[in-house]
């Protein structure tokens, strides 16, 4: 099977610091991949690194066999590699359908609308009120479609953000810690939304997550990064027992458990 993500001893240096250092990894088709580590592990820098927020010091990385590494945000996005971030990051003065809309923008016109021919801008509108509907049921958002979404409760702009991620059409999905600042039902509730994204929506997904229990429920595969490096990989089965892990990070956690 071809790989859908691949990243080739990727490092990143800020100054003396070396935030990733020689990460090489693959995802493939179908699968929820986990990717964890303590606070200032090279979480965030090693997804900027695949989305092209920063440059990489050396390295690769592949996405569905292309090579994408050094093109910028908008590139990476429109050959299908979408990420969410780890605060929620809606437009808080349109409505819920207004930021569907600017999701789906982003991917099917790849450009303003201002810019394109009206036809073209006619069937984007056709389509997008079809979409925007269909996703709104997706992740059960209808009742607040007509509302701005900074009135919205924080798990629902949250889930917002992956529906305008849902909305560029994405891919795989790069989800930076999906369930900060969530309740634990609000918790559960995204674990089994990012499930039915992938089995649904047959979408590949990535996530960087701090609770164990939601990573270890919906994950195929567990990637531990420790200082920059990759430490261990396996199934969640796998990462709960290895003693490098439990040191490194799941030591506090696995009490809670
Ligand atoms: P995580 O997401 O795993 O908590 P980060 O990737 O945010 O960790 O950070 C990894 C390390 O790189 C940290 O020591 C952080 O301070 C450093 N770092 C991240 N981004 C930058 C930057 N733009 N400039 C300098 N240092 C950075
Ligand atoms: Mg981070």
């Amino acid at each position: 099977m071809s790989a859908v993500l691949e990243v080739k001893s990727l490092s990143k240096r800020f100054g003396g610091l070396v935030a990733t250092n020689d990460v090489s990894f693959k995802t493939e088709p179908g699968e929820i991949v986990g990717l964890i580590g303590p606070n200032g592990a090279g979480k965030s820098t090693l997804f900027n690194l695949i989305t092209g927020t920063i440059r990489p010091s050396s390295g690769r990385v592949e996405f569905h066999g292309k090579d994408i590494t050094g093109c910028s945000p908008e590139q990476v996005a429109q050959r299908g590699l979408i990420r969410t971030f780890q605060s929620a990051t809606v437009f808080k003065d349109k409505t819920v359908r207004e930021n569907l809309r600017i999701g789906m923008q982003f991917n099917r016109l790849g450009g303003p609308l201002q810019l394109l021919d009206r036809s073209r801008v006619r069937v984007f509108r056709r389509d997008s009120e079809r979409i925007a509907n269909e996703l709104l049921e997706f992740v059960a958002l209808e009742p607040y479609a007509s509302r701005p979404a900074g009135e919205l409760p924080y798990g629902a702009q949250k889930t917002l953000g992956v529906a305008m991620a849902l909305a560029a059409e994405p891919k795989q999905l790069l989800m930076d810690e999906p369930a900060a600042g969530l309740n634990p039902v609000e918790t559960e509730q995204m674990g089994h939304l990012i499930e039915r994204i992938r089995s649904e929506h047959h979408i590949d997904v990535v996530l960087v997550e701090h609770d164990m229990a939601m990573v270890t429920s919906i994950c195929d595969r567990i990637i531990v990064i420790n200082r920059g490096e990759i430490i261990a990989a396996g199934t969640p089965e796998e990462i709960q027992r290895h003693p490098e892990v439990i040191e490194a990070y799941l030591g506090v956690n696995l009490e809670l458990d």
